[in-house]
Formats: C-alpha cells, structure tokens, sequence
C-alpha cells in the first residue's frame, strides 16, 4: 500500500524544515550523485498514530535565480500536485503577512485538505495570538512550537484525520502505475498522448483520492487499468530555465517512486547520455519494472541489422539492465505503440509473481548440481534452502553457511537460473543471503 504524502509549504524562515525534522523518522534512501537533488533534505518517512507517511519539505526545493514569489508558488504546486495533505506553516512571530496570503489563496484553490500551522507559538500568551490566522480562510489555525515541540500532536491528529483511508490508497494500489522519464525533447508529452489515443477509455477520477490532479487513469481492452503519472506538466507550463529544469530531474525521481513500471525514453537519433544511466539506475535501485523505449524510430534509417545494432548499444551501456525489454517506437507515426500496454501488463504480473517454495528449490538444486557452488580459501559455500519473501520486485533469501561465500557472480548465476526457470521479463529482483543457523 502506497503512503499518503504530507507537504509542507510556507514562507522561507517559518520553520519548515525545523517541523519536517521533527517528522521525519527514517530518511528515504536517495541518489547521491544525481546533480542539484538534495532530496535527502526533501523527502522523509514519518509516523503518527501507527500510521506511516511521507514527507515532502518544499522549502528544501532549491530553485535557483527565481525571484521569491515565483519559488514560493512552484512550492505550492508541487505540494498540491503531490500531496494528500498540505501542512501550510506560518509564525506568530511576523503574524499574516502578504506572502501568507497569497499561498493560502493558491492553496485554496487546489482544494486539498491544508492544515493550518501557526509555528513558534513557544509560550502560553502566544498561543492566544492565533486568533488572526482565522482571516486566511483555511479554518483553525494549529498553534505550535517546533523548536520546543508543542503543540504537534493536536495538529497531527488533524493531519491522519484527513488522509485518505487505507481502502482507498488499496484501490489506488490495484491500478498499475506507470510514467515515463527521459531527457528534454525525447518525446515524452508526444508518447503520453499518443498512448492516450482517442479510443482510450479515460477514467476521470479515481474514487476518493486526491492524488489524480495529474494522473491520466485508462482502461484497456480487457478491462485492466493503468495510471499513467506526468511529469512534464510543470516544465511545460512554465519557461524552461537551467533551475526548472534541475527541478523537473527531482520530480522525475518522485514520479519514478510513486510508479510500478517505468518507460525509459531515449531519442533514437541522439542515444544513451548520461542523465539516461543515472535515472535508469535509480528506476533499478528502486526495484521498478522498466521498459527501454527508443522513440523516434521514424527518424533512422534502416537496413536489416539496425535494431540489433541498438540493441547491442542499449545492453552494452545498460548492463544491469538485462532484463528490461526494448521497444522501438515512433509517437509521430504510431509504430509499435500498441505494444505499450500489453507490455506494461506483463511486466505487472512478473513483478507480482511469487513461485512456490518446493518449485523453487528444485530449480536451485538442479543449477546447483549443474554449476557447483564455489569455495574460497577452502570452505565451500552451501546453498540450503530459498525461499521468496516478497514481490515487487521479487526478493529471494537464500540460505546458505556463510554469506560471505556467496559472491556476486554466483549470485548472478542463480538470478539467470530462476529467470530462465520463469517469467519475469522487466523486473528487477533481489537475492540476499541469510545464513542458516
Ligand atoms: P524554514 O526556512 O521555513 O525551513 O525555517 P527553519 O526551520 O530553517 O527555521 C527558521 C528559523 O526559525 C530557525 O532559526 C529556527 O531555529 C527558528 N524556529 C523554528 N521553529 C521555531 C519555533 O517553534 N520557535 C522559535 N522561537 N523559533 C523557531
Ligand atoms: P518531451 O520534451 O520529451 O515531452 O518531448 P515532446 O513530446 O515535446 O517532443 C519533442 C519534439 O520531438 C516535438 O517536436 C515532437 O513533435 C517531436 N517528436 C516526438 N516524438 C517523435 C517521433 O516519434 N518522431 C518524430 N519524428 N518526432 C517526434
């Protein structure tokens, strides 16, 4: 089950990121070496009441060379399009100001739940000056204090009370969720309406939750509903400047986390860059289904051996990608568009596959007896038993004497035995070791 996303929004210096420390328990892991993302400081777990959220710090969005307004209102945007609940903070200390105002009129405007925080509310005489934060038209203003930590607990109860329930983030959970990432220009907006051709069956909106101001939800053929979640739309309402762009790399890793499967876009004139691997190996790392789509097919021109030329390119660079199928497509004339969903569909039952034990161990016995375990310094890895604890993406724990025996290459054996064994084309998975007692 997906967690609710909680955003934080205010003006710089109202104690933002001093409340979002305060929530934040577990960090979510990030990409360090993903340039301009600080998402360590962005995005963290918390948890009230039993019940576990996300985080989103805004203020911790740094957007360069844009004037303070225009950052503030981007800050809003993400929270509105991301959040299930907006924590909208102030400070009794400067009162309402003509900054407060206006977020709480963008805030207004995107109709999602906003708690009002009224912060540094440190002593008993200024939680009785909240009176004023009335006028801003989001309903009672939650004094606290982040710095001493009062108050959080009443404005938190307020908070779980408005996420949606767990039925509904389930019902959200049996959509397959999927985006599509890739450089400037590759041809994303142009494949999104492509896919969402006219005899698409577009469900508006999903029933209960908040989340679908820019998530497409359509139906195919059969019946089976996907999610498709953009991640062009602000690049696209806005000019692209060199800070929007940066940006834009950040909402693409936040789209990567939020989707089952991820469509990798490269422009087939221009090939694998860099920002194509980084953003490939996060989708990896993260344990996402991934599709390669070489867009702009159209453009190439061919002869017998050119798909199998970018396909020896494309599993050169993307070697940990092995496992990823390749499409060839053209948004412009429809070439293998089709192809798109069935995919995505099949992808979505391999990461969902789980392979009973007995099955599984006799695939591992029988590799094993083909390709026996290795010995370092004399002892001999033993493999004992496997077992499957989880899905998406798979996740195998091998029993073994000593983890340490078991080096990566033969784990790279057993990973191809069980995906030759079974179907799990698209999906990442993991192995880890644990050793029997
Ligand atoms: P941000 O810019 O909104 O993220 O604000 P920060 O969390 O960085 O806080 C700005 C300043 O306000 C820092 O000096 C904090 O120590 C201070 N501050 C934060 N919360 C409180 C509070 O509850 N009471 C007081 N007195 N100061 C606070
Ligand atoms: P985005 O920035 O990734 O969303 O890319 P766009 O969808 O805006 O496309 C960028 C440019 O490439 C536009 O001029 C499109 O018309 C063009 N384009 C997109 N897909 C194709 C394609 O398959 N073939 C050709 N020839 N042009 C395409």
């Amino acid at each position: 089950m997906p967690n609710p996303v909680l955003a934080i929004v205010g003006r710089p210096n109202v104690g933002k990121s001093t409340i979002f420390n305060r929530l934040a328990g577990e960090r979510i892991s990030i990409v360090e070496d993903i340039p301009g993302v600080t998402r360590d400081r962005i995005y963290a777990q918390g948890e009230w009441l039993g019940r576990t959220f996300d985080v989103i710090d805004t203020g911790g969005i740094d957007i360069l060379n844009e004037p303070f307004m225009s950052q503030i209102k981007l800050q809003a945007q993400v929270a509105m399009e991301e959040a299930d609940v907006i924590l909208f903070l102030t400070s009794v200390r400067e009162g309402v100001t003509e900054a407060d105002e206006n977020v709480a009129r963008l805030l207004y405007k995107s109709g999602k739940p906003v708690i009002l925080g009224v912060n540094k509310a440190d002593n008993p005489e200024m939680r009785a000056d909240i009176f004023e934060f009335y006028s801003l038209g989001l309903g009672d203003p939650y004094p606290i204090s982040g710095s001493h930590g009062l108050g959080l607990g009443d404005m938190l109860d307020a908070v779980v009370n408005e996420f949606p329930s767990a039925e509904e983030l389930e019902e959200e959970d049996d959509l397959i969720k999927f985006c599509l990432i890739g450089r400037p220009n590759v041809g994303k907006s142009s494949l999104v309406n492509a896919i969402l051709g006219e005899d698409r069956v577009i469900v508006s909106s999903i029933a209960g939750t908040t989340r679908d101001a820019i998530d497409t939800t359509f139906e195919d053929e059969e019946g089976a509903r996907f999610t498709m979640i953009d991640t062009a739309g602000i690049r696209k309402k806005g000019k692209v400047t060199e800070s929007t762009e940066r940006f834009s790399v950040m909402r693409a890793l936040r789209a990567i986390d939020r989707s089952d499967i991820v469509l990798v876009v490269l422009n087939a004139e221009e090939g694998i860059q860099e920002q194509d691997k980084k953003v490939a190996g996060y989708a990896h790392e993260a344990g996402k289904g991934i599709i390669i789509l070489v867009n702009k097919w159209d453009k190439i021109e061919k002869d017998n051996h050119t798909m199998k030329e970018f396909e020896e390119k494309i599993r050169n660079e993307f070697q940990y990608l092995s496992y990823a199928p390749i499409l060839y497509v053209s948004a412009l004339t429809k070439q293998r568009l089709i192809h798109i969903p069935a995919k995505i569909k099949e992808i979505s039952q391999s990461q969902n596959r789980r392979i009973s034990s007995s099955v599984l161990n006799d695939v591992l016995m029988d590799a094993i007896a083909r390709n026996p375990t290795p010995t370092d310094k004399g002892r001999r890895l033993k493999i004992y038993y496997a077992t499957q604890v989880s899905v998406k993406p798979p996740t195998f724990i091998l029993f073994v004497n000593d983890p340490e025996l078991l080096h990566f290459s033969y784990v790279r054996f057993i990973e191809n035995q069980i995906r030759k064994a079974f179907e799990f084309e698209g999906t990442p998975f993991k192995v880890i070791a644990r050793q029997k007692k």
